[in-house]
């Protein structure tokens, strides 16, 4: 028998708990037999004086296991189970491609997926943009689609993660979202809830990026790799480059039609190209379904050409209720603003940074994320066309377009665009898209 404040104890004088404390207290925080305050505390000590990996593990798991943990072995399914998941971006819409892709490869990507939160935009709002697409389906219709797709891309279901549901909120209004242990255990308890054989970690470097600074990233990278792995699934975190917007777009139903140009082939914007085929290769291999990463791009790439990922992509939205011919006929569905209008920069040089965060608060503003919790958005709105760093900037050219419903909401973002979006004199140095691989054995 433990006592919840006994643990807090323990933790605020600096010494590391049993897995059976952790799991004690989890269980509370679950059960409501440990109130508010003392989950407060525990978070606080923790937030000082952090728990080693075994600890990690531990709360990760009586997390994961404090809900329903999805079970894929009765479906008889003939490949491993595999997903990615994101510390967030701007015009980060990988998950729209990559899961059809890894599914026509022969992986099941049973894919949960968030909302946006703060100045980043989250999947599953870009596919309420669609119409009849459930984001929330019901979990027979869920593991269905699966099953016949291969992939589905749905939102958190009431039973999955319920302990930390509480605990993030609680930290959320304690300032204890900031350490790496509990961000770790938060993410991965959730991704692990869904039953997977292995997962790749996209963590985010940079000026749009959820941590701070590039050792901030890569520390958490070092930790999920650490913890997914020891926890059984076999994991790989990529740091990649958010000092950009990702795609060409941000926004919503902007990033959906993005996301359909990639697959079909008429449109790829190289940085994003990149990041997913790096993703999406290290899940293959990840999940045995390919030897190398030279095998794994070149079966990426022909599910890609033989249109095989673009077919996978129009099942799942019509498995999931949305139009049986979304692909071939996108711009019938999908919103569009009533003011679509170019921003110019007002003076000629080279893009030579860019303010991400901004630009994803700009999509906010416009009404493409929320302001709180439970508002409506306005899937229409965002931006296309963003310039990308080093491009050749002339007061001519626009530097974005800008997808508004009024005159005030246009004008604002212009010149939140014009902010962020930094003229020099020379292009700057490039950076990578993909900075490091942090797999198993580099720990
Ligand atoms: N996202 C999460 O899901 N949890 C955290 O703690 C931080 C980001």
């Amino acid at each position: 028998m433990f006592l919840a404040q006994e643990i807090i104890r323990k933790k605020r004088n600096g010494e590391a708990l049993t897995t059976q404390e952790i799991q004690f207290f989890v269980k509370g925080i679950t059960d409501n037999s440990v109130s508010e305050g003392q989950i407060a505390a525990l978070g606080m000590a923790v937030y000082f004086n952090d728990m080693n990996m075994d600890e990690r593990i531990a709360l990760t798991t009586s997390m994961r296991d404090s809900g329903t943990v999805l079970n894929w072995k009765n479906l008889g399914l003939d490949g491993p189970i595999i997903d990615k998941h994101s510390t967030g971006g701007v015009g980060d819409v990988i998950s729209l491609m990559l899961g059809p892709m890894a599914a026509a490869c022969g992986g099941y990507v049973p894919m949960i997926s968030g909302r946006g939160l703060g100045h980043t935009g989250g999947t599953l709002d870009k596919f309420d943009a669609i119409p009849g697409y459930q984001t929330e389906p019901d979990s027979a219709l869920f593991r269905k689609v699966v099953k016949e797709a291969g992939v589905a891309i749905i939102g958190q279901t009431g039973d999955l993660v319920p302990a930390d549901k509480r605990f993030y909120s609680i930290r959320d209004n304690t300032a204890t979202v900031e350490s790496i242990s509990l961000i770790t255990a938060s993410i991965l308890s959730k991704k692990l809830a869904a039953g997977l054989d292995a997962l790749a970690m996209d963590v985010k470097v940079g000026s749009g990026a959820f941590m701070p600074t590039y050792e901030a990233s890569e520390e958490l990278a070092r930790s999920i790799t650490a913890v997914a792995n020891g926890a059984g699934t076999r994991t790989t975190a990529l740091l990649t480059d958010m000092n950009q917007v990702l795609a060409s777009c941000a926004g919503n139903a902007v990033e959906v039609k993005e996301a359909v140009d990639f697959l079909t082939g008429a449109y790829r914007n190289p940085r994003l190209y990149e990041v997913t085929m790096g993703l999406c290769a290290e899940m293959l291999q990840l999940g045995g379904l390919a030897a190398t990463e030279a095998e794994a791009r070149a079966k990426l790439n022909q599910v890609l050409d033989n249109g095989k990922a673009a077919d996978i992509f129009g099942r799942m939205i019509s498995g999931l209720g949305g139009p049986a011919d979304f692909i071939e006929n996108y711009s019938k569905y999908l919103p569009q603003s009533q003011i679509i209008r170019p921003v110019y920069a007002d003076r000629t040089g080279f893009a030579s940074a860019m303010d991400t965060r901004e630009l994803g608060l700009a999509v906010v503003t416009l009404g493409g994320g929320r302001r709180k919790p439970g508002d409506a958005l306005d899937y229409s709105v965002g931006l296309t066309q963003v310039c990308a760093l080093g491009d050749q900037i002339t007061t001519d050219k626009p530097i974005a377009m800008v997808h508004a419903q009024t005159e005030a909401a246009f004008e604002e973002a212009s010149a939140a665009v014009r902010k962020a979006i930094h003229i020099g004199d020379s292009a700057p140095e490039k950076t990578p898209e993909i900075y490091k691989y942090i797999r198993q054995e580099d720990l």
